[in-house]
């Protein structure tokens, strides 16, 4: 078998493929029609808020979703410093300065025990905090049983950065659904794609409606082209709404297959001392990313050697986030540090997670892992 086996391709075929012509045909072929409307209202439904708005990435709802909460400039936000750049970056977008926080090492979730003094200490200083996004990391939620009567007390907007998490939950409660409004991300290479899209979802419908009159360019109702603010072209098309809402179909199919891949990565690893699957006794995860750390110390390799093996073989894996403090772009940044997201980038690697590998991709990555741990514990 030929071919590079990549991380997480998107997982299409002929129900995607329906849903997509069909929406072309009906002649929708625009950032509004009745895809659109099925489609976040779908969402919705999943994830249990009373609302959605559909958006053309996670990054664009993020940036939405910030000024939803009333996020403006000279504020700070606090944010976990595992995470991708897109959390960060919306922060900027309005005008707001980003306070990273380190992780919990068990899960890459923001470390809970940090948010209260953190808080606090900004607080002392006279910073207004105008949010806290807390990320749900590789499809695990974070701890919202602490953090949401923690945020809740302190009168911190919560916003779910739940771009990884569709169809994960928490304490029977879905991803999405913790804080005043979470974000969803439709990107390529997410649990379901939109080949690139995202959403705001909620209970709070003036929020929500004020998102959507934002994503259409501030545009008011009337005939003549009238704006009061600044808007932004951030609609997702009805096209892609309608590839999504095949997507969500097979949502649960999706994680199934997910699920069956960590859960053969975690007997693979099990006799290995030293290397643990993060999350691993997490039921409630959409097993986005399987991630392993590797203590080199115990087992004599580290994550980038397993990586290097795996490419040499034309198998794609990727480090864990690399931290926000660590990025150039963040130089300086204020941050609360522990050491415990800089391990996980150290020690980190995430493996073929993907629905859409096939059986004989999967043997091939099994194989190669398989071939690599042999040849460490023979030399
Ligand atoms: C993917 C992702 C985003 C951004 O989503 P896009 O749709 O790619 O803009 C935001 N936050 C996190 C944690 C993500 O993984």
């Amino acid at each position: 078998m030929n071919g590079t086996v990549y991380l997480s391709p998107p997982d299409v075929g002929p129900l995607e493929e329906s849903y997509l012509i069909a929406a072309l045909r009906s002649g929708w072929a625009a950032p509004v029609g009745p895809d659109l409307e099925a489609f976040e209202q779908a969402v919705a439904g999943r994830v249990g808020t009373d609302g959605a708005v559909a958006v053309n990435s996670g990054t664009a709802a993020l940036h939405l979703a910030l000024l939803g909460v009333g996020v403006g400039p000279g504020d700070v936000v606090i944010v976990p410093t595992l995470t991708f750049v897109a959390t960060a970056n919306a922060v900027r977008y309005v005008g707001a300065r980003a306070v990273f926080v380190d992780c919990d090492p068990r899960t890459g979730n923001v470390d809970v025990d940090l948010v209260e003094g953190l808080i606090r200490r900004l607080r002392a200083r006279g910073e207004r905090v105008g949010a806290m996004v807390p990320v749900d990391m590789f499809g695990s939620c974070a701890d919202y049983s602490a953090l949401g009567p923690l945020c809740a007390e302190a009168g911190v907007p919560l916003v779910e950065d739940a771009a990884e998490a569709l169809g994960a939950s928490h304490a029977g409660r879905p991803a999405g659904s913790f804080g005043q409004v979470g974000v969803l991300s439709f990107n390529g290479n997410k649990i379901m794609t939109t080949s690139g899209g995202g959403m705001l979802v909620s209970d709070d419908t003036a929020l929500l409606a004020r998102a959507r009159h934002l994503a259409t360019q501030a545009r008011e109702p009337a005939r003549h082209y009238e704006h009061r603010e600044t808007g932004y072209n951030y609609r997702l098309s009805n096209l892609l709404a309608a590839l999504g809402r095949a997507q969500l179909i097979r949502l649960d199919g999706m994680i199934a297959r997910r699920r069956h891949l960590r859960d053969s990565y975690a007997k693979l690893f099990a006799p290995v001392p030293g290397v643990r699957l993060l999350n691993a006794e997490d039921a409630e995860s959409n097993c986005w990313l399987t991630v392993i750390t590797v203590e080199r110390d115990r087992c004599g390799w580290r994550a980038d050697d397993l990586a290097a093996h795996l490419a040499e073989r034309d198998i794609e894996t990727r480090p864990v986030w690399k931290p926000m403090h660590m990025q150039p772009l963040h130089l300086g940044a204020e941050c609360l540090l522990t050491g415990a997201a800089e391990r996980l980038f150290a020690d980190g690697v995430t493996l073929p997670s993907g629905s859409a590998l096939t059986e004989p991709q999967t043997a091939r990555v099994f194989a190669a892992i398989e071939d690599f741990l042999a040849l460490r514990a023979g030399g």
